[in-house]
């Protein structure tokens, strides 16, 4: 069993299943028996819910959170010979899309306060390829987006949101009535990978935007080019996301405020219990509301903490142990060590430590225990 308190790991999909299996099952054999398996009234459902949550004009589901940052790319006419800006501490991912439609990432340190891309950061690295910034909202934790939006504005350049760990998160730095991440961008781009905040059984993405014709030419990239069944307009892909992944993900789209609440209240008692202690905690900032995907600490003693943490039956991670520019895969860009010291020194000492709604109290209690006891 996971859920006892002297095993618990870093994320427990199967607890959140076993919370509404019932639900979940009834769901999954409607769809089953439906015989449509590619499309249809499942998946449309779940794209409508989801652009009304968020408060955008369309959603389009994709096969992955990669897949759905490669055709916003593709949908904003990024290609080979231009530059997108992305920050240096993300997971792959954001630079992949990049990659895989031929333009060159170009990466910006990071704030070592928020882990996000730092505004300050962004300006020296524009040239005159620079075509999109990609701001990813780490860990849960909406970016400087005001800043943001003010560059990608006076330099006419699109921008990007990878909510992949932002689901729900608000903004209010621009409208004080709060905005959701994704809504923000030109277009925003979620992952439904089963250990994000909303997480589907398997892979899924999500395309949204508020211009009709960018949701229609993703449409089109994601379905192999085509409007109609057999006139295929451009070459696309087959990027789409299952009405079955849909249909489960609707039902756990209905508990997401609910869940991204217990992910707040855990991290507010982390906080409010381990303030006192010699490390960095994530700060909960007046302009936004974060959703917490990952709670991470910052220490110069991460491997004793981990360890200890380790032998007392608790889970750890480190997002991410390697900065972008320091990748094996990225060698041919030229990147040197020291080129972004905030997020090579974020890579070195921030530990992720267990946040999910199913955590009890006693669990997070005992987390709480554990970790004073290292300092
Ligand atoms: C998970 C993740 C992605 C990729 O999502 P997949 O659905 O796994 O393809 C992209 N960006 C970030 C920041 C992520 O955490």
């Amino acid at each position: 069993m996971t859920n006892s308190k002297s095993n618990i790991p870093l994320v427990d999909t199967a607890a959140q299943y076993r919370a509404i299996k019932k639900e979940i099952d009834e769901t999954a054999i409607r769809v089953f028996e439906s015989g449509r398996y590619i499309g249809g009234p499942e998946l449309e459902a779940f794209e409508r819910d989801f652009a009304e949550y968020l408060g955008v004009k369309f959603a389009i589901g994709c096969s992955s959170g990669t897949t759905a940052i490669q055709v916003a790319l593709q949908a904003y006419g990024i290609s080979a010979g231009d530059e997108v800006i992305l920050p240096a501490n993300t997971f792959i991912a954001t630079a992949e899309a990049v990659s895989n439609v031929g333009a060159r990432p170009v990466f910006v340190d990071i704030d070592a306060e928020t882990n996000a891309i730092a505004p300050d950061k962004i300006h020296p690295a524009i040239s005159a390829k620079t075509k999109a910034i990609i701001v990813v909202h780490l860990f849960g934790q909406p970016a400087d987006m005001k800043s943001i939006v003010n560059i990608c504005q006076n330099k006419k350049i699109i921008l990007i949101e990878d909510c992949a760990q932002s689901h729900g998160a608000i903004y209010y730095g621009i409208k004080s009535s709060g905005q959701k991440t994704g809504s923000i961008g030109d277009a925003g781009c979620f992952s439904f990978f089963p250990a994000k905040n909303l997480g589907a059984f398997g892979d899924a993405g999500m395309v949204v935007t508020d211009d009709e014709k960018k949701a229609k030419l993703v449409r089109m990239l994601i379905n192999h080019g085509r409007e109609e069944k057999y006139t295929h307009d451009i070459i696309g892909n087959n990027f789409r996301m299952d009405p079955l992944q849909a249909a489960l993900l609707r039902v756990k789209l209905k508990k997401l405020e609910r869940w991204n609440d217990r992910r707040l209240e855990i991290a507010k008692r982390y906080i409010d219990t381990l303030k006192d202690l010699p490390f960095q905690l994530p700060k909960i900032y007046n302009d936004s509301k974060p959703v917490f995907h990952i709670f991470a600490i910052r220490t110069d003693v991460r491997s004793a903490v981990a360890e200890h943490l380790k032998k007392n039956g608790i889970q750890t991670g480190v997002h991410y142990p390697l900065p972008l520019h320091l990748q094996p895969a990225y060698k041919s860009l030229g990147y040197m060590p020291g080129d972004f010291p905030e997020a090579e020194q974020a890579a070195k000492e921030l530990l992720s430590i267990p946040i999910y709604p199913e955590l009890t109290n006693e669990q997070v209690d005992y987390i709480i225990e554990k970790i004073r006891e290292c300092f």
